[in-house]
C-alpha cells in the first residue's frame, strides 16, 4: 500500500508551503500602522485566492478560484495551510452549507446575489431546521409557508437554531404542501431575518453561553422566488446542506491535532507526583486512541481516494462523523481525568489555577463533544443510517419514523 501522494503533488506541496511561508502572517511595512489580525486574514484570502488555492470550486464570478476538481490538491492545500495555522476557508454555517447548495441547486441571480457576499464575510445565515419536536424525525416539521401573492408567510417556530440572534439571513425548511406526504410537502426558502415578523430567544447552553436560539415565525415574509429547488422539493434539497454540514464535523485533521493537544497535556501535568505521561493507564488509554485516530485518518484516505478517482467510498462516507464526535469525546474525557478537580469547575470560571486558559479550554471542549454528536444528525441515528443503508441490516423497529437527519 502506497500512502504517498507522488512526485507531482509534493512538488505542488513545496509550492503551497512557499507560498504560505511567504505570505502568512502578513508583514506590516515599517513605520507603518500595525494590521489587525482581521485585514491580515482577508488579505492572505485574497493572494491564496488568485493562487487558485482557496474556494476552488467556486466560479471567478461568485468570488472563488474555480480550479478543477482535484481532492489530493485540495487535501495539500488543507495540510500546508493548516501546518502553518495560515487562515483557511472562512468557517459558518453559510460558507460551509448554503453555499455548496446554491451552487447545486440554486437559480443563477441566488447565487450572484448571495454567495459573493457569503464567502467574504459580509452576510451571514443561520439554519432553520429542527422544531420541538421535530430534529432526528425532521420530515415531521411543522412550520408553514404560505404563498400570497407575491410572497411567501411563514409560521411556526424553529429551536435549536445557532448563531440566529447574529444572523443577516436563514435557510429554512417550511411545509407548503400540506396535502402532500411528509417528505414531499417540504419547500426550502431563503429569509431575511432583519424583520418584524421574526422573534429571536437565546437559549442558555451548560457552557454558559448562548449560541443557540429559539425562533418564532409570525407571518415572517419572503419573496416568492427567494425557494431554492422547485416548490414541494425542499427534502431534496436539504440533503444537500447536511452533506456538507456532515462533511465539515467528520474530518481527519480535527481528531489528530485535538489527540496532540491532549498528549501534551498528559506531558505537562502531574498524576502522584509523577508525569501524567508515565502512568501506565494513562498511556494505554492514550495508545488505543491513537489507533482509531489512525484508523480515522485512513479511513479518510480510502475517501479521498474514491473521491480522486470520480468513485463512492460508501459506507466510510456515513462513518467519518460518527468516528470524529465519538474520538473528541473520548479525547476531552481523558483531559477531564487529568485535570482532576479542575475539571469540575464550569468553563469561564475565574477561580481556575495557573493552567486556567488551557483547562477552560479542554472544559468547554468536554462540553462541545457531547452537543456536537448531536448536531447535524445524533450519534445513534448515524449508526442506524450505517447499519441499515450501508451494511443492509434490517429497519429499526420504528420503521415508520424517518430516519430523518
Ligand atoms: C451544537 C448543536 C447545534 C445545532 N445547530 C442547529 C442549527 O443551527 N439549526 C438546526 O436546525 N438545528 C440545529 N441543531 C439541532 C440538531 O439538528 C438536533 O438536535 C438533532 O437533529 C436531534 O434532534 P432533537 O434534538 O430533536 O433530538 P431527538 O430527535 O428528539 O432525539 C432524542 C434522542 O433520541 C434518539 N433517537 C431519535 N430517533 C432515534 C431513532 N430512530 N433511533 C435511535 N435513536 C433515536 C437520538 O439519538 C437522541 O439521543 C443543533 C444541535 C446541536 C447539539
Amino acid at each position: 500500500m502506497d500512502l504517498s501522494y507522488g512526485s507531482e503533488m509534493e512538488d505542488f506541496r513545496d509550492e503551497v508551503s512557499s507560498f504560505v511561508e511567504s505570505n502568512w502572517p502578513i508583514k506590516s511595512v515599517e513605520g507603518e500602522e500595525e494590521i489587525s489580525f482581521e485585514r491580515q486574514a482577508s488579505m492572505f484570502r485574497e493572494r491564496a485566492i488568485e493562487k487558485g488555492y482557496l474556494y476552488r470550486s467556486i466560479p471567478q464570478k461568485y468570488g472563488g478560484s474555480e480550479q478543477d476538481a482535484d481532492v489530493i490538491k485540495a487535501q495539500i492545500i488543507r495540510e500546508e495551510f493548516s501546518r502553518k495555522w495560515a487562515p483557511a476557508e472562512a468557517r459558518g454555517i453559510g460558507t460551509m452549507m448554503l453555499v455548496p447548495t446554491l451552487l447545486e441547486k440554486g437559480e443563477e441571480w441566488q447565487k450572484d446575489r448571495f454567495v459573493r457576499p457569503t464567502i467574504t464575510g459580509e452576510l451571514t445565515w443561520c439554519q432553520g431546521y429542527s422544531e420541538p419536536g421535530s430534529g432526528s424525525d425532521l420530515a415531521s416539521l411543522k412550520t408553514r409557508g404560505e404563498l400570497q401573492g407575491d410572497e411567501w408567510v411563514i409560521n411556526g417556530q424553529k429551536i435549536w437554531t445557532s448563531g440566529a440572534h447574529m444572523a443577516d439571513y436563514m435557510f429554512c425548511l417550511v411545509r407548503t404542501e400540506p396535502e402532500a406526504s411528509k417528505h414531499a410537502g417540504i419547500s426550502y426558502l431563503l429569509l431575511d431575518m432583519k424583520q418584524p415578523g421574526i422573534d429571536v430567544r437565546p437559549l442558555r447552553m451548560m457552557t454558559g453561553s448562548s449560541d443557540f436560539n429559539e425562533v418564532f415565525l409570525n407571518d415572517a415574509r419572503t419573496p416568492k422566488d427567494w425557494i431554492v429547488g422547485k416548490r414541494g422539493e425542499g427534502w431534496t434539497v436539504s440533503r444537500t446542506t447536511l452533506k456538507h454540514e456532515r462533511n465539515s464535523i467528520g474530518g481527519a485533521q480535527q481528531t489528530r491535532s485535538a489527540l496532540a493537544g491532549l498528549v501534551k497535556l498528559a506531558q505537562e501535568s502531574e498524576l502522584n507526583g509523577r508525569p501524567a505521561i508515565e502512568n501506565a493507564e494513562i498511556r494505554q488509554r492514550l495508545s488505543v486512541l491513537e489507533g482509531y485516530v489512525k484508523a480515522h485518518q485512513y479511513s479518510g484516505y480510502r475517501q479521498l481516494t474514491q473521491d480522486a478517482k470520480g468513485g463512492d467510498a460508501g459506507i466510510i462516507n456515513m462513518m467519518m462523523k460518527l468516528f470524529s464526535t465519538e474520538i473528541g469525546h473520548q479525547v476531552s474525557g481523558i483531559a477531564m481525568d487529568l485535570l482532576e478537580e479542575e475539571g469540575l469547575l464550569s468553563a469561564g470560571n475565574s477561580e481556575l489555577g495557573s493552567r486556567s486558559s488551557s483547562s477552560q479550554g479542554w472544559i468547554a471542549q468536554y462540553m462541545y463533544s457531547l452537543g456536537i454528536a448531536i448536531a447535524g444528525g445524533t450519534a445513534n441515528v448515524q449508526r442506524n443510517v450505517i447499519a441499515e443503508r450501508g451494511l443492509g441490516l434490517p429497519r429499526d423497529a420504528a420503521a415508520n419514523r424517518s430516519p430523518g437527519k
